[in-house]
């Protein structure tokens, strides 16, 4: 199967999937009751999918849809405050073809990089449970076999526990903001604080933080 096949494939699974009732019940209740400010949209209310380049050698990893932003849009960090900081320090980085990050439509393409999330589902509170982060595994397992992937940028500790146990790796390694580990492949792994509200209101991350950690997991993709 070519590349771009196997990730819309993956994909088609990761959109269809029911796994989780509590988490598919939450995303459509929100997607038919939305926010006053998104009242003429049509929310996505299904799990989102990955996004970006089927031909990526460098892997995204977030936490989860949020309730108003890849739940309603459809794609990942698009249409909420993450998305912005994410996809400016991807466009800084020369990773992205523009900075924002509006709505499915809008034109972004990334540049050999790919964004996936622990759960395709938005959870109440921003927080899975630990059983609907296991039953989301195997998609982060088979989106981490499509590619023979250079590098992944993990965002937030459960993002970085996830990735280094899907990789083979001890999930107990320390999580701190720009930290890096080697898998045992020699694959490049860097953890960032998530780019939520929470962290860059309070200014735990700033966006020079940020960008360090996607300049360092963009050095290793050549
Ligand atoms: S969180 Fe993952 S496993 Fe659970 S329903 Fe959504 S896509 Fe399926």
């Amino acid at each position: 199967m070519n590349p771009a096949h196997a990730f819309q494939t993956l994909n088609e699974e990761i959109v269809a999937c029911t796994r989780c009732p509590r988490l598919r019940d939450w995303c459509e209740t929100v997607a038919s009751q939305k926010r006053r400010s998104f009242q003429e949209d049509d929310y996505w209310g299904s799990p989102v999918p990955n996004f970006g380049d089927p031909l990526a050698l460098g892997l995204v990893v977030g936490l989860a849809p949020a309730a108003h932003g890849g739940n309603r849009t459809g794609r990942m960090f698009t249409g909420d405050r993450s998305g912005d900081w994410l996809y400016q320090a991807l466009y800084d980085a020369g990773l992205a073809n523009q900075p924002t990050s509006l709505e499915r439509q809008d034109g972004l393409e990334l540049r050999g990089v790919a964004v996936t999330a622990v759960c395709h589902c938005a959870p109440p509170e921003n927080k899975p449970a630990p059983g609907e982060v296991v039953n989301c595994r195997e998609h982060l397992e088979r989106t981490i076999a499509l590619r023979p992937y250079r590098a992944f940028l993990c965002l937030g500790s459960l993002a970085w526990k996830e990735t280094l146990g899907c990789l083979g790796m001890k999930k107990s390694e320390q999580f701190g903001h720009g930290r890096q580990v080697a898998d045992p492949k020699g694959r490049l792994v860097v953890a960032s604080y998530h780019p939520s509200q929470q962290n860059t209101f309070t200014g735990r991350l700033t966006r020079a933080m940020l960008l360090d950690a996607v300049r360092a997991f963009a050095s290793a993709l050549g």
